[in-house]
């Protein structure tokens, strides 16, 4: 299973410049392949973590899914404060709380399809703003009321964030705080201490090395972030940690990363923790155990 990635991923907005328009072919094309593959490997659930605003589009999911074979699960919620446009970035914490809890209890507008998980995170800044405070408050009402999980793009500054889960009364086993290993962000993720909570850490960004030809900015050497996730695998917290890859099958209003998909998840990162030691139960209790676990609906 795939906890972490993206059909197709773009600020709000670029769906009005023209430059970047695709047409319904050309998204097909770029994604059918990828999603096939992943199927032929063996991946069975992709979660699409493209939260409202940046281009989540749940017939098309739909869609690709009856022709792929692939579990597509849909999320609410919003990569960050800043990525909310306006109709929601003024909206109270009750009515966040309440469009999330129908998008997950009734549907998502007409699709007759619900979202599966919660998604919210970090503004750019390193600090979370007034904005996503209140969308990680809401997002804790809407889990507690559905039994749905958390997902969280950045794992920067969290206790405010575990103070509002704590105050909303959400278990932190209910939250994967992801990207805790991209380039950028590793060094000021306080890891430990989010483990020591109770939440989840998610090694989501597999795959944006700087080993590629041409990196993005928050690309990290290879090594670099395999050591850091074996630190937690090993030393004892193998249950506490996902892994993704966080890739776009089909980009909207950027070029994406070339050369990245998430099918590195097979063809690059499980060979490699094969080749660093780690037996095949663990492996499967990271890839198979701990998302089922961390997906499914408790009440
Ligand atoms: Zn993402």
């Amino acid at each position: 299973m795939a906890v972490h990635e993206h059909i197709g991923y773009g600020m709000p907005g670029s769906e009005l410049d023209t430059k970047w328009w695709k047409t319904p072919e050309q998204r097909y094309e770029e994604t059918v392949p990828k999603l096939r593959q992943f199927h032929e490997y063996g991946g069975r659930t992709f979660v699409d973590a493209t939260g409202i605003c940046n281009g989540r589009d749940v017939d098309y999911y739909k869609s690709l899914s009856e022709k792929t074979g692939v579990h597509i699960v849909a999320c609410t919620g919003f990569v960050g404060g800043d990525t909310a446009l306006p109709h929601f970035s003024r909206a109270s914490v009750d009515y966040l709380a309440r469009h999330f809890v129908h998008e997950i209890t009734v549907g998502i507008g007409s699709t007759g399809s619900k979202a599966g998980v919660i998604k919210v995170g970090v503004s750019r800044g390193g600090r979370m703003t007034e904005l996503d405070k209140r969308i990680y408050r809401a997002a804790a009402r809407a889990a507690v009321a559905t039994g749905v999980p958390v997902l969280t793009h950045l794992a920067i500054d969290p206790e405010p964030a575990v103070n509002i889960f704590h105050e909303e009364g959400l278990s932190l086993d209910r939250v994967l705080f992801g990207h805790v290993d991209d380039g950028v962000n590793a060094e000021k993720t306080p890891d430990r201490w989010i483990i020591e909570q109770g939440g989840r850490l998610g090694f989501d960004t597999f795959g944006y090395e700087t080993e590629l030809p041409d990196p993005p900015f928050w690309a990290r050497p290879r090594k670099d972030r395999m050591d850091h996730f074996l630190r937690f695998v090993k030393g004892g917290h193998s249950d506490r940690v996902l892994a993704s890859a966080d890739a776009n099958c089909s980009p909207l209003g950027w070029p994406g990363v070339k050369g990245h998909t998430v099918n590195y998840i097979f063809e690059v990162l499980i060979p490699e923790l094969r080749h660093n030691a780690v037996d095949e139960d663990t492996i499967t209790r990271i890839f198979v155990d701990n998302p089922a676990d961390f997906l499914s609906i408790r009440s």
